[in-house]
């Protein structure tokens, strides 16, 4: 079994078995074997550790996975990559488990609970762009047993997820991440790492989850709302964001009111306030509400 890091093996298998990219399943996969020793390396993997893969393709990532991790779960949602990876490219591990399912439909939680009694496990991925932020998110919001992820996503993304007040990038999605997690930008990756080219940079990006999320909150569905209301129109002043937003339902004066119980002036943007700033903003408003 050749290693598919290589492009030359990478090529040959693609010929052997007619592949055509799927467009819509966000296919390019890695050909460069650094940037897996870096994935690898920044998963931080060892013997014990069970790794759920989301989208293994050919399993060029995958092979290396199962070099370094107790067990690896491989989910691909294409279908004729299944005897591919079962007949050729992993037949020579037995460590691996591969299923064919669409990620976002699959109950993960269950999927713990069999592969691995339940006990954490860590993601790794080269994650289809298409749907990166659903596949994060999700994961994150559900509170599974999960240590880590470690995925490739768009470069802007991963800058977005790590972005900290202040600053270009930071948003909705730099609080939402935070909130459950310690992100680090593991590294950069140009397009000519993949087969096809993507059109856009891509990074690597470790997510090291919270027991408990980072801040204490009353109200977490408020303190989202209030988040996306604040990001919703950049140029507005908090005050407009949150009074604007249909469903908040939360007047100008109160609004006013808990800015200046937290020393902050009536004109200041969402952009300027940390994760913890915006808990304490909800939990004023949820307690006069
Ligand atoms: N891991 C491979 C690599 O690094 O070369 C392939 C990565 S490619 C960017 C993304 C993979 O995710 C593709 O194999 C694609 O078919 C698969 N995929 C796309 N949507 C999926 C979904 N909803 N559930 C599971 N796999 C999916």
């Amino acid at each position: 079994m050749a290693a598919l890091a290589d492009p030359k093996n990478t090529i040959e298998v693609l010929n052997r078995y007619h592949i055509v990219f799927q467009k819509k399943y966000g296919q390019n996969f890695l050909i460069d074997s650094h940037v897996i020793d870096k994935i690898i390396s920044a998963a931080e993997l060892t013997g014990e550790d069970t790794v759920i893969e989301i989208g293994p393709g050919i399993g060029t990532l995958t092979q290396y996975l199962c070099e370094h991790a107790g067990k690896v779960i491989a989910v691909e949602i294409d279908r004729s990559l299944i005897p591919i990876l079962e007949n050729d490219t992993l037949s020579a591990y037995d460590n691996v488990r591969i299923i064919n399912d669409d990620i976002m439909k699959l109950d993960i939680d269950e999927l713990i609970r069999v592969e691995n009694n339940g006990k954490p496990v860590k993601i790794v991925a080269n994650l289809p762009y298409y749907i990166t932020t659903p596949i994060v998110m999700g994961l994150l919001e559900k509170r599974l047993p999960i240590t880590s992820m470690t995925v490739m996503v768009q470069k802007e993304v991963a800058q977005r997820m790590q972005a900290e007040p202040g600053t270009a990038d930071y948003g909705a999605l730099s609080l939402a991440v935070q909130y459950y997690a310690q992100p680090y930008l593991a590294a950069n990756v140009p397009v000519n790492c993949f087969m096809p080219r993507p059109k856009v940079d891509s990074a690597v990006i470790r997510l090291t989850l919270y027991e408990e999320p980072s801040v204490a909150v009353h109200d977490e569905k408020l303190l989202f709302s209030i988040i996306r209301a604040s990001f919703n129109q950049r140029r507005k002043t908090l005050v407009n964001g949150i009074c604007n937003y249909a469903g908040l339902n939360i007047s100008r004066e109160r609004i006013v009111k808990a800015l200046g119980e937290l020393k902050l002036s009536e004109t200041v943007r969402g952009e300027t306030l940390s994760l913890k700033t915006f808990a304490q903003l909800t939990d004023i408003l949820s307690k006069d509400s």
